[in-house]
């Protein structure tokens, strides 16, 4: 399906097209939390690099995350609005093919997802509740299946 997406303050809208558009996979890392806000998570749909479509890409800023406790940066680079500060996608170049746009800031009517997975939960503050559904999967860190995975297990492919 195609997925529209755009920050807050308009200055950046974009599209892509995406087989595997459900929200089901929760992250509750530090910089998931630090960048999206609050108490939270950060939810990252899977897309086709190449159908990416930018307008306004001169108000993008991209940051790549330190990592604890290692040198140097993360290779994925988090797209944001550099004049909201609205989270867009992620993208890795160790995986060209492929961007991750943020639940958050797409603007399609996503469908909703009938199993849930929590990942890196061990980041995840005391203060915020977690509730797993009797089909929800936890992690301490990541999942053992891929995004791409888990729409072909439920059989969810668009
Ligand atoms: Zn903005
Ligand atoms: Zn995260």
């Amino acid at each position: 399906m195609k997925l529209d997406g755009s920050c807050h303050c308009g200055a950046v809208t974009f599209s892509l097209n995406s087989t595997h558009p459900y929200p089901y996979n929760y992250c509750f890392c530090s910089i998931c939390r630090k960048t999206q806000g609050g108490g939270g998570f950060a939810i990252n749909l899977g897309g086709d690099a190449n159908s990416l479509k930018v307008e306004g890409e001169e108000n993008i800023s991209v940051y790549q995350a330190k990592l604890e406790g290692e040198d140097g940066l993360s290779p994925a680079r988090r797209h944001f609005c550099k004049s909201c500060g609205s989270a867009l996608w992620v993208y890795d170049p160790r995986w060209p093919e492929l961007l991750h746009p943020f639940a958050s800031a797409i603007d399609s009517e996503l469908p909703a997802a009938p199993e849930r997975t929590y990942l890196m939960v061990g980041s995840k503050k005391a203060w915020v509740p977690l509730e797993p559904g009797p089909n929800d999967k936890v992690f301490e860190k990541y999942p053992d299946e891929s995004i791409a995975d888990w729409h072909r297990r439920l059989g969810v492919e668009k």
